[in-house]
């Protein structure tokens, strides 16, 4: 099948994405790498009037770390960040995820922002940004907000995004060297969309963990932290039966029905598998790195 027809613009400014979207607001679509729109527009599941391609807004394609963290332009390409080694020690959870991506072709051309702003339940990025606590930078013509990835993701493929606002940066705070962290997730190829994964991140100090983080990928249909499971951590030292009292409650906190990929039940019972491996080699790595 061909997109429904379409009137296409590629400007060279965020002013000008944002007066166009301002223009024509719900008609108008963003393109970015194109890799989850693509599709959606052969399969004429998104008939936009306008296309507002984004893939001539320099302005837009960098990252860098700064004092509070790094910061990385909606048009950066997920592969670009792939080959930063200096990623792997300064956002490591990042570095792991990456890869899990599809495949090295659609990294080329898939972006930071794309991802985020797509809010694929089983996408990696989305996930990641919870686990760090990740924060998004919007805009307008009027101006712009910042919005916590934990409010950002609202029902399925439907983000806080309005329509005459564009995705401009996601940010992450500083890594605490403290820290562990684990990247696990499973599904049937490599290069699939996950049936589920985790990413946790744990901070440890004087034996007791102080901060939790569990995000699940697929477990939903938004990408979820279960807090309750994270909150059981704080203040505890790291034991077996707590980790198994831990992951039971994760799997418990899933939003997730059954489809042609996997039953409710499974997922929930790989939930608790993977939390608890992902908890303890986070909790392994957190004592390596002195968070003792
Ligand atoms: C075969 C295949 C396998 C894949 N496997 C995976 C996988 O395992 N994991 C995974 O995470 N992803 C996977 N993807 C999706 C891929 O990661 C996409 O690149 C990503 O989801 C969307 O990024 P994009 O830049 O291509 O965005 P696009 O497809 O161009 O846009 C996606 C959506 O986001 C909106 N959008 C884009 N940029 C912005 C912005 N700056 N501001 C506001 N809205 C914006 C668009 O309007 C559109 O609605 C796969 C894709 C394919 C084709």
């Amino acid at each position: 099948m061909k997109p429904a027809p379409f009137d296409y613009y590629d400007p060279d400014s965020v002013e000008e994405v944002l007066d166009l979207l301002q223009q024509y607001g719900d008609d108008a679509k963003i393109l970015a790498g194109g890799q989850s729109l693509g599709p959606l527009l052969n399969m004429r599941l998104s008939t936009p009037q306008i296309i507002v391609d984004l893939n001539r807004v320099a302005d837009l394609e960098y990252y860098k770390s700064d004092g509070t963290g790094l910061r990385v332009g909606a048009m950066t390409r997920q592969s670009t960040l792939e080959d930063d080694t200096n990623l792997r020690t300064t956002q490591p959870i990042l570095a792991a995820s990456i890869p899990y991506i599809g495949h090295r072709s659609i990294r080329n051309r898939g972006t930071v922002g794309g991802s985020v702003a797509h809010a694929d339940p089983a996408a990696e990025w989305p996930a990641i940004m919870l686990a760090l606590d990740g924060t998004i930078l919007i805009r307008n013509t009027t101006g712009t907000r910042t919005v916590d990835a934990s409010d950002f993701y609202i029902s399925a493929l439907t983000t806080d995004l309005k329509p005459d606002e564009i995705l401009v940066e996601i940010q992450l705070p500083n890594w605490v060297k403290t820290s562990g962290w684990s990247f696990i997730e499973f599904s049937r190829r490599h290069g699939d969309f996950a049936i589920l994964g985790v990413a946790t991140y744990l901070t440890i100090e004087n034996r007791r963990c102080t901060k939790s983080r569990i995000a699940i990928i697929g477990g939903g249909p938004i990408p979820i932290r279960t807090s309750k499971a994270e909150s059981m951590l704080i203040g505890e030292t790291i034991s077996d039966e707590l980790l198994k009292d831990v992951s039971e409650q994760a799997s418990k906190e899933l939003d997730t029905d059954s489809d042609m990929h996997a039953s409710a039940d499974y997922r929930r019972y790989l939930a608790s598998v993977l939390v608890s491996s992902a908890l303890q080699e986070a909790a392994a790595r957190a004592g390596e790195s002195g968070g003792q």
